[in-house]
């Protein structure tokens, strides 16, 4: 029998099978987790009833879609209020919305480099940064992680356009990235800087205002930043936050942003309503934080090995890929949904779980997570 087109699918399918790297799709039946904390939702508010209203509303007012790309139908008064607020929000002249944050890094990447310009990207990055670097036809030097010296010797001598890129918090250990001094590297060599925040607005910052404002760098001239509007916010799209100048030409060069259907009309309502429920409400960043804190000392105090978070992301050593698939299987049959990060979503390969904080959780549920984790943990 001669070889048919998608044989070389099954030989993959069975190395996977073989490393116990299979990843499946699970529909949720319910709702909500019985108790989540695997999802980004850091604030709690994607059940919120003003942000649901706020996403109904859109869509009654706007409807189902954005009915076409950006510049021809796809941008309603909706969405230009969502950008002047978003702006204002995280301290910077402007701001520009996309269909995911996936698409603002691309956006981003490819908008502000090209061919003959030098990107510095931190090894632990997130892997829409990674594929922006590759499409921008830039050559992209990956730094050690949270190194900025290497950034300096990376941008050093270099003639042409120069960007370092950052997760502002990275997601798979939720360790925080040294802005500052990064900052202080791009500005001595001429670079410009641009920070994923989409593990950081709603978490750090004065009130949530993000991981730039926490740094000092909201509305610098020569940083940008990109945004998911996912996690923190409760709703779906992404961001890019920079200087009027950069999102004018993001506008007329960005082809994430050209070619691609505006967000829809009810994503923009419930960002929205997120956006002004966070302002309102400016506690729940702190809590999201202290809530993180206390997952920590409660796994460490059990004898796990855990990242000091830095934000609402809590990262558990796994012992194996195959070790932390049943771990939190386990976690999800006790009534806890935990995340699991394995190869080959992992730089270093090592396997975590990965527990999120959310700002609504009680303590006693903080508690009980805790006991579910400790005692599915396996044996070393
Ligand atoms: N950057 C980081 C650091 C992320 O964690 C994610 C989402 N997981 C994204 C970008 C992509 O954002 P979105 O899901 O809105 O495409």
């Amino acid at each position: 029998m001669p070889a048919t087109p998608f044989d070389w699918i099954d030989d993959e399918a069975r190395r996977r099978a073989d490393a116990g790297l299979v990843r499946r799709l699970r529909p949720r039946e319910a709702e909500a987790e019985p108790l989540d904390l695997a999802s980004n939702d850091y604030l709690g508010l994607t059940r919120h009833p003003e942000v649901t209203s706020a996403a109904a509303d859109a869509a009654r007012r706007w409807g189902g879609g954005a009915t076409g790309s950006r510049l021809v139908t796809g941008s309603t008064a909706l969405h230009a209020e969502l950008e002047r607020e978003l702006a204002a929000f995280c301290g910077f002249e402007a701001a520009l919305v996309l269909s995911s944050g996936y698409a603002a890094n691309l956006a981003a990447l490819t908008a502000l480099t090209g061919r003959g310009a030098l990107i510095a990207s931190d090894a632990g990055n997130h892997a829409s940064i990674v594929d922006g670097c590759r499409l921008s036809r830039a050559e992209t030097a990956v730094v050690p992680h949270a190194d900025p010296e290497a950034v300096r010797k990376t941008l050093r001598g270099h003639g042409g356009r120069k960007l370092a890129v950052t997760d502002s918090v990275f997601s798979v250990d939720g360790d925080a990235a040294p802005l500052a001094a990064l900052a202080a590297v791009c500005r001595a060599e001429g670079a410009a800087l641009l920070v994923d925040d989409a593990h950081g607005l709603g978490v750090l910052g004065e009130g949530g205002r993000g991981a730039l404002d926490a740094a000092g760098l909201a509305g610098d001239a020569d940083v940008v930043a990109t945004l998911t509007l996912s996690k923190s916010l409760g709703s779906q799209g992404g961001a890019v936050l920079g200087p009027a100048r950069v999102i004018d030409h993001l506008v007329n060069t960005a082809r994430t942003f050209i070619f691609d259907t505006g967000l829809a009309p009810a994503a923009v309502g419930a960002a929205l309503g997120g956006l002004r429920l966070l302002r309102r409400e400016p506690e729940r960043a702190l809590r999201a934080r202290t809530v993180a804190t206390a997952l920590y000392e409660g796994l460490t105090a059990a004898g796990l090995t855990a990242v000091r978070p830095d934000a609402a992301v809590v990262s558990v050593r796994a012992p194996s890929a195959d070790a932390a698939v049943r771990w939190a299987a386990d976690c999800r049959t006790a009534g806890t949904a935990v995340g699991c990060f394995r190869p080959p979503s992992v730089p270093d390969g090592i396997s975590r779980l990965r527990l999120t904080a959310r700002a609504d959780l009680t303590d006693e549920q903080i508690a009980r997570a805790v006991e579910t984790v400790r005692r599915t943990a396996p044996q070393s």
